[in-house]
C-alpha cells in the first residue's frame, strides 16, 4: 500500500495569527473558526510556510496511508498519534516521501540546541530547498577528494568536491546536501541518506563553477570488539575523481549568514562542523572583504594537525577575522576547550553578544553544545545581562542558530 506524507497543523499550539495563509503560495492553507488546516491534495512540501510560523505548530507532519481531510482535522483539538493511520508497510512505494519526512526531522534534531525553530537574519538570501529527493536525486560528479589532517594523526577528514554540470543546484553557506551512498544495509534495503554541510560559498568552490566542496570525517569505531566503519563518511572519503554520487536537497532554510556587510558573524565549531564556517567566511572574503561587520571564530580540536584547513586558515589575516583555535591535546599544556577560550576573553565578547549586528552560529558534535551554552550563560552573568532573555531576543531576530550532530 502506498504511504503519503501530510502536513499537519497542530491545533493545540497555533495561535491562529494567519501567516501560514498569507504565506502560503498555493491556497493550501484555510481555515474555519475552529482550527488552521493544511488541504493535503493542494499541499507541495515548498515549506514556506514553516519559519514565519511563530509557534512552530505548522511543522507536523505524519505518514498516512490516506489523508486526513479538511473535514476531519477541522474537528480536531488535538493531533492524531504519529501511527493513527500509518500503513503497515511504508517502505519501498513511500521512499521519496518518507525520505524528506526524515530530512525534516534530522533537520529538527540538529537544530535543536537554539530552543525550537529560529528566523533565517533578515538580510539572508532566499535559499532553494528540497529541489531533489531520494526518489529523484540529482548525479554529481567527483572533481577532488583530499585527506585534510594530518596522516599520522587518527582523525581522518576530507574534503570532497562535487561538480554538478549543467544541473541546476544552487546553495547558501549554511545549507546542507543529502548523501545516498551506494549498495544496501542489513536487510537489504537502499541505504539511508545522511546530510552534509556545504563548505563553499553559494558561488562555488572554484568560484563561478557549478560545484561545492564538503568537509567529511571518516567515522570508524569499535562496537563490541569489532571495528564498525560509518557507511556513508567512508563513502565519501574513498571515492575517487570522476565517480558519481547521488545527491538530495538542498536542505535547511535558517541557518544562513547575514548577507549585509554590517553584520558580526560569531563562529562556534569543533571538528567538522567548521564546514558552513568555511563557506560564510569564504563568501565575506571573496564578496566583502573589507566589511565593517566583524568575523570572530572559536574553533577547538584536539591538536592543530587535527584541524581541518589549519594552513588556509592561517592564512587570513587578523584584521579580516579574529581566529581563536583552541586545542584540548597539546603535549605539556593544559586542556583547552572553545568555551575555556570564551570565558577567557569575556568582555570582549559581552561587547559582541550586546551588539544587535551579531549573528551566533555553533556548529559541530552535540556534545560541545552545553559547554557553549553555559560559557554564554556565564558571560552575560557576569557582565549583567540575563542569558535567556538575550538568547531569547537572539533567536526572535534570527541571531542565534545551532547545528549539532
Ligand atoms: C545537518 C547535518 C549536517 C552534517 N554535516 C556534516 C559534515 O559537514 N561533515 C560530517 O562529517 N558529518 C556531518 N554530519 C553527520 C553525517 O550526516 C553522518 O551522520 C556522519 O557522517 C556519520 O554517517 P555514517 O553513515 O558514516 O555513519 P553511520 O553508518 O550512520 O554510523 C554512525 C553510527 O555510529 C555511531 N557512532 C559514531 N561514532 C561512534 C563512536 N565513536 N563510537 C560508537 N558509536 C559511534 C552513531 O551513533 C551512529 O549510530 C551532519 C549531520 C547533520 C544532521
Amino acid at each position: 500500500m502506498n504511504a503519503i506524507r501530510q502536513h499537519l497543523i497542530d491545533p493545540e499550539i497555533c495561535i491562529r495569527c494567519n501567516t501560514c495563509e498569507e504565506t502560503c503560495p498555493l491556497n493550501a492553507v484555510t481555515h474555519d473558526d475552529e482550527n488552521y488546516v493544511v488541504d493535503a491534495e493542494k499541499c507541495k512540501f515548498c515549506l514556506d510556510c514553516i519559519t514565519p510560523c511563530p509557534t512552530g505548530s505548522i511543522n507536523n507532519w505524519r505518514v498516512v496511508d490516506r489523508a486526513y481531510s479538511l473535514e476531519e482535522q477541522f474537528s480536531w483539538d488535538e493531533l492524531p498519534g504519529e501511527d493513527d493511520r500509518t500503513p503497515a508497510d511504508s517502505s519501498d512505494d513511500s521512499l521519496s516521501e518518507a525520505n524528506e519526512l526524515e530530512v525534516i526531522e534530522i533537520l529538527d534534531v540538529a537544530h535543536s540546541g537554539q530552543g525550537g525553530r529560529v528566523k533565517p537574519p533578515f538580510s539572508a538570501a532566499h535559499p532553494y530547498i528540497n529541489l531533489y529527493d531520494r526518489g529523484a536525486p540529482v548525479v554529481a560528479t567527483v572533481v577532488g577528494n583530499y585527506r585534510i589532517t594530518d596522516s599520522n594523526f587518527e582523525s581522518d577528514v576530507h574534503h570532497v568536491v562535487l561538480d554538478f554540470g549543467t544541473s541546476f543546484f544552487p546553495v547558501l553557506e549554511g545549507q546542507s546536501i543529502g548523501v545516498i551512498p551506494t549498495g544496501t544495509d542489513a536487510s537489504g534495503k537502499p541505504h539511508l541518506m545522511r546530510l552534509y554541510s556545504v563548505a563553499s560559498p553559494r558561488d562555488g568552490e572554484r568560484p563561478g563553477h557549478n560545484n561545492l566542496s564538503l568537509t567529511v570525517k571518516r567515522v570508524v569505531y569499535e562496537d563490541a570488539g569489532n571495528t564498525v566503519r560509518g557507511v556513508a563518511s567512508n563513502y565519501l572519503c574513498d571515492l575517487n575523481k570522476g565517480d558519481k554520487v547521488q545527491v538530495t536537497g538542498p536542505f535547511g532554510s535558517n541557518f544562513l549568514m547575514p548577507n549585509h556587510a554590517g553584520a558580526n558573524i560569531l563562529m562556534i565549531c569543533t571538528g567538522t562542523g567548521s564546514a558552513p564556517f568555511r563557506a560564510m567566511t569564504e563568501y565575506r572574503r571573496r564578496h566583502m572583504p573589507f566589511a565593517e561587520g566583524k568575523l570572530k571564530l572559536y574553533f577547538g580540536a584536539r591538536t592543530p594537525e587535527e584541524l581541518p584547513y589549519i594552513g588556509s586558515l592561517n592564512k587570513l589575516s587578523d584584521k579580516f577575522i579574529d581566529k581563536q583555535l583552541v586545542f584540548s591535546r597539546l603535549p605539556e599544556a593544559p586542556r583547552e576547550y572553545v568555551q575555556d577560550r570564551m570565558m577567557s576573553e569575556s568582555s570582549e565578547l559581552l561587547e559582541l553578544m550586546r551588539s544587535v549586528e551579531t549573528y551566533v552560529y555553533i556548529c559541530g558534535l552535540k556534545a560541545m553544545e552545553q559547554g557553549v551554552e553555559d560559557a554564554f550563560a556565564r558571560v552575560s552573568e557576569e557582565g549583567g545581562e540575563n542569558w535567556s532573555d538575550l538568547k531569547q531576543q537572539m533567536m526572535q531576530s534570527g541571531r542565534y542558530h545551532v547545528e549539532t550532530y
